[in-house]
């Protein structure tokens, strides 16, 4: 079975996303060969003998849900995107997560703004204009009661973490996620498909790119039996019936 050799190569690599944001592999434990390794400790059989049986073991266990083997597959990324994807994005509970404060850092005036062709054509450029000039002028504000407390030690850390409240979700935030690969399955269905937000799937789609490079025979047998049986696209249509 031919294995996710060179995956490492891509460990601190920034994949950009949207206009400030970033995606990094810090680092990935366990590889296609783990997820054979952990379905074969119940039978004793051997990996690596056989790579074909091996691949097909993976492809038996996505088509028939056997999800635990793929947990010893793990990734911990470091990501950075506007507070309102990094709020449908912690919604996935089977993972870890550090975000950065806001009480103890001041937020630096760094916001999401959408390209012309990301938005729809009834938006001018005065249109992002206006919306970048108001994300500019909560910053000011921000930053002015923020820098009023400076000089008093014992307000200084309240004013942080009062004002913060005056930016925007477009506000760009920073997090460490550690996630197992089955979980990340379950992102990559729901975040990858058509219904989900533009701005989340522009992330999801780099997590897979990067996934499919750490685990390619997992990948695929996800995509043959995981990917092409649902769109998230398909669930957000159903309930709004
Ligand atoms: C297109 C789209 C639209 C959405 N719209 C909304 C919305 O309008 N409002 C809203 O609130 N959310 C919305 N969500 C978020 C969605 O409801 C989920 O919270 C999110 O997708 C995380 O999915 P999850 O629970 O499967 O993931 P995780 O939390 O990572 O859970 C993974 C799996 O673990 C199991 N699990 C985890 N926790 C529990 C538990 N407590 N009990 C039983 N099993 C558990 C489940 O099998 C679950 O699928 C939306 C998501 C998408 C993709």
């Amino acid at each position: 079975m031919s294995s996710s050799t060179g995956s490492s190569q891509l460990h601190g690599k920034r994949f950009p996303v949207l206009d400030k944001g970033y995606v990094i592999l810090l680092e990935h434990l366990g590889s296609d060969a783990r997820v054979v390794d952990a379905a074969r400790v119940s039978t004793g059989t051997k990996t690596g003998v056989d790579a074909e049986r091996d691949r097909n073991l993976i492809f038996f266990l996505m088509e028939n849900k056997h999800g635990t083997p793929f947990e010893h597959v793990v990734f911990q990324f470091a990501i950075k995107c506007p507070l309102f994807v990094a709020r449908q994005w912690m919604r996935h509970r089977i993972a870890s997560y550090n975000e950065r404060s806001a009480r103890y850092r001041v937020f630096e005036e760094e916001f999401y703004v959408p390209n012309p062709a990301d938005v729809p054509p009834i938006f001018d450029e005065a249109d992002l204009k206006e919306y970048e000039a108001l994300l500019k002028q909560e910053h000011d504000v921000y930053q002015r009661l923020v820098q009023k407390a400076q000089p008093f030690k014992e307000h200084r850390q309240r004013a942080r973490e009062v004002f913060r409240a005056l930016l925007g979700t477009a506000y760009y935030t920073e997090f460490y996620w550690t996630v197992n690969f089955r979980s990340l399955m379950n992102f990559m269905e729901l975040r990858t498909g058509s219904g989900a937000q533009w701005e989340i799937r522009q992330y999801a789609d780099a997590i897979a790119g990067i996934a499919r490079q750490v685990v390619p025979h997992c990948y695929a047998a996800y995509e043959r039996y995981v990917l092409k049986q649902t769109d998230a696209g398909d669930l957000e249509r159903g309930m709004q019936q």
